[in-house]
């Protein structure tokens, strides 16, 4: 019965290749979703009505919502926030390159979950073949097991 269990352990090491294999293709995969992803752009698109200051303009009067809308990107960097107007005809092209930070930083949590996989199961299967080459030294066979 107990060698049974042995085999059966060591062809459950030969699986663990198997999906580091498959975890090196899923891999694969995520990096040419990020190559075919795209220009991506992180921040935010603000949109923003302006009074011209003309009491004699429309947008003077109350209730109304003034000139616009005018588009503005938002972003921070280096902890400052910077604002840019962003033409009218640019804005679509604008809000789906900021849709595609969005699916970046999808692909690069499934990435990074991934790799964290494969380091794992390596360190796993590096253990169990030092844990065979210790049996197969002989040196107290029982002692060894956890
Ligand atoms: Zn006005």
């Amino acid at each position: 019965m107990l060698n049974l269990q042995l085999s059966r352990c060591k062809s459950g090491g030969a699986m663990s290749t198997s999906s580091i294999e498959s975890l090196q293709i899923d891999q694969q995969t995520l990096l040419e979703k990020l190559q075919s992803l795209g220009p991506w752009m992180q921040g935010s698109l603000i949109r923003r009505y302006v009074r011209c200051g003309n009491p004699s303009c429309h947008c003077s009067q109350e209730g109304d919502p003034g000139h616009g809308p005018h588009w503005y990107l938002s972003r921070s960097r280096k902890g400052k926030t910077m604002t840019k107007k962003i033409p009218k005809h640019q804005v679509e092209q604008v809000q789906q390159q900021l849709q595609r930070y969005h699916v970046f930083q999808d692909i690069m949590h499934e990435l990074m979950e991934t790799n964290n996989r494969i380091c794992e199961l390596m360190l796993k299967e590096q253990q169990a073949a030092e844990g065979t080459a210790a049996k197969k030294r002989g040196s107290g066979q029982n002692s060894r097991r956890k």
